[in-house]
C-alpha cells in the first residue's frame, strides 16, 4: 500500500536524551533493558514472540559495534521471589535463534557467579540475565539493587518500552549510576507516540474506545485542544451518551464520570472538533456466547440490556469520518471484541484505519490484539509495544523510564 505522512516529527525536537547511537559501545559492557514479558503456555513455550523481535535492532546493533551485550528483563508478576514459572529461559533460547548465535544465560541477575559470566565475555557476546522480578529491590526500587545491576556494565541502554512507565530499579534506579540511553524501540514509540501529537498532519483523528471513560480521561483532556475529530465507541460511548440524557439501559455507564463527560464534550464542540458517537449497536441481555443478540440505535436501548458493540451505521458513520484523516490515533476496541457475537464493530474499525491514507498509529494492549485478530497489522504505521506507558504519552505526561536518561548536550 502506498502511503504518505509517514514521518513524524524530527528526533531532536521530542527527546533530549541520549540515544544507543551517541554512545561509543565498542568493547564496553552495556546493559540493555529490554521488555521481554512474553506470553508463556503451560509448558513454557512462548506463544508470541513480537516483544523480543521489536527489540532485535537495539541487539543487533549492539553486537555489530562490538559492544559486549547484557540483557534484563521482568517476565510476569514472581513477587520477588524466585518462581520457575517466570523464569527467562525460554526467551534465552528463542533469542538464541533470532539472533542466530549463542546467547549466555545467567541463573540470577546481579551476584558474583554472574559478575564472573560478564567478565569472560568477548565483544559481540550475548548475555540473558535472569528474571530482574525474582529480586524485591527491582520493584521497590532499591538502590542497592540498582547499584548490584549498575557494576555490570560501563552503560545502560533502555529499550523497554513497556515498562517505561514503572518507577522501577531497572528503568530509574540504574541511570543514576551510568550514562544512559534509549534503545531504537524506545526512540521509535517517542517518535510516533510523542511526536505525531505534537506535530500532526491534518486531519487528526482520535478513535477511543474500551471499557470506561475513567481508563482515558488523560487522553481525552490532552487532545482535545490538539485534534480535529474524535470518535468515541466501546462501553465508554455509553456514559457520553447517558449524559446526553438518554435511557441506555444496562449498558456500562461511569456515574461519576456523567460530568466529565459532558464537559470533555462541550470543550470538544467548543472547540470546533468534530466529535462522534455510536448511532447503532448490539446488544444483548448477558455478556455470554451464544446470548440472544439485537441491533439498535443508541436511543433505543431497551431496560435489561446492554450495549456491547457498536453497529453497522456506526462502523459506516466512523469510517467516513475517517476518510479524509491524514493522522489516525487508535487506542481502545469499540466493543467486547474477545467475543465473536459482539467483535465485527472492532474488526471493521480495524479494517478502515488500516485502509486510510494516513499515518496510522494503534495504542498498544486490547488494540493491538485487535488489529492483529482482524488481520490488518502490517498496514498500520505503527503499533505500539506498551499499554499503560503508550496511554501516559497520549495523556502528554514524561513517562519515568525516559526522565532518567542521561540529557543529550546541544552543540
Ligand atoms: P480498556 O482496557 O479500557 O481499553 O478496555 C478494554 C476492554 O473494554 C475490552 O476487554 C473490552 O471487552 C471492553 N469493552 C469494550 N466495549 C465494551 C462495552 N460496550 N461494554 C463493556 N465492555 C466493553
Amino acid at each position: 500500500m502506498i502511503r504518505k505522512n509517514n514521518n513524524p516529527a524530527p528526533i531532536k525536537d521530542i527527546l533530549s536524551k541520549l540515544t544507543i547511537e551517541e554512545l561509543n559501545i565498542k568493547g564496553k559492557k552495556i546493559f540493555i533493558r529490554a521488555d521481554f514479558n512474553v506470553p508463556l503456555d503451560d509448558n513454557l513455550s512462548i506463544t508470541d514472540d513480537r516483544r523480543i523481535r521489536s527489540t532485535l535492532p537495539t541487539i543487533d546493533y549492539a553486537i555489530d559495534e562490538g559492544a559486549k551485550v547484557i540483557l534484563a528483563s521482568h517476565l510476569g508478576r514472581p513477587k520477588g521471589k524466585v518462581d520457575p514459572r517466570f523464569t527467562l529461559a525460554p526467551v534465552a533460547k528463542r533469542l538464541q535463534r533470532l539472533l542466530g548465535k549463542e546467547v549466555i544465560f545467567a541463573q540470577d541477575c546481579i551476584g558474583p557467579q554472574v559478575e564472573g559470566i560478564v567478565s569472560k565475555m568477548k565483544e559481540g557476546d550475548v548475555l540473558l540475565l535472569e528474571n530482574l522480578r525474582f529480586h524485591a529491590g527491582e520493584e521497590k526500587n532499591d538502590e542497592e539493587f540498582a547499584k548490584a545491576l549498575a557494576k555490570l556494565a560501563d552503560y545502560y541502554v533502555n529499550d523497554a518500552f513497556g515498562a517505561a512507565h514503572r518507577a522501577h530499579a531497572s528503568i530509574v534506579g540504574i541511570p543514576r549510576f551510568l550514562p544512559s540511553a534509549a534503545g531504537f524501540l524506545m526512540r521509535k514509540e517517542i517518535e510516533y507516540l510523542k511526536g505525531t501529537v505534537q506535530n500532526p498532519v491534518r486531519p487528526f483523528v482520535a478513535i477511543l474506545g474500551g471499557a470506561k471513560v475513567s481508563g482515558k480521561i488523560g487522553v481525552l483532556e490532552n487532545l482535545v485542544d490538539k485534534v480535529d475529530k474524535v470518535i468515541v465507541g466501546g462501553g465508554m460511548a455509553y456514559t457520553f451518551i447517558r449524559a446526553m440524557g438518554y435511557e441506555v439501559g444496562d449498558s456500562l455507564v461511569e456515574t461519576e464520570m456523567l460530568e466529565f463527560a459532558e464537559m470533555i464534550r462541550e470543550k470538544l464542540i467548543a472547540n470546533d472538533v468534530k466529535f462522534y458517537l455510536p448511532v447503532d449497536c448490539v446488544i444483548s441481555q448477558s455478556i455470554e456466547a451464544g446470548a440472544e443478540t439485537k441491533l439498535v440505535t443508541t436511543q433505543e436501548i431497551p431496560k435489561g440490556w446492554r450495549a456491547l458493540d457498536i453497529g453497522p451505521a456506526s462502523v459506516k458513520l466512523f469510517s467516513e469520518a475517517i476518510q479524509d484523516a491524514k493522522t489516525i490515533i487508535w487506542n481502545g476496541p469499540m466493543g467486547v471484541f474477545e467475543m465473536d457475537a459482539f467483535s465485527r464493530g472492532t474488526f471493521a474499525i480495524a479494517h478502515s484505519v488500516s485502509d486510510a491514507y494516513a499515518l496510522t498509529i494503534v495504542g498498544g494492549g486490547d488494540t493491538d490484539l485487535a488489529v492483529h485478530r482482524a488481520g490488518v497489522s502490517d498496514a498500520i504505521s505503527f503499533i505500539s509495544t506498551g499499554g499503560g506507558a503508550s496511554l501516559q504519552l497520549l495523556e502528554g505526561k514524561e513517562l519515568p523510564g525516559i526522565a532518567a536518561l542521561t540529557d543529550r548536550k546541544e552543540e
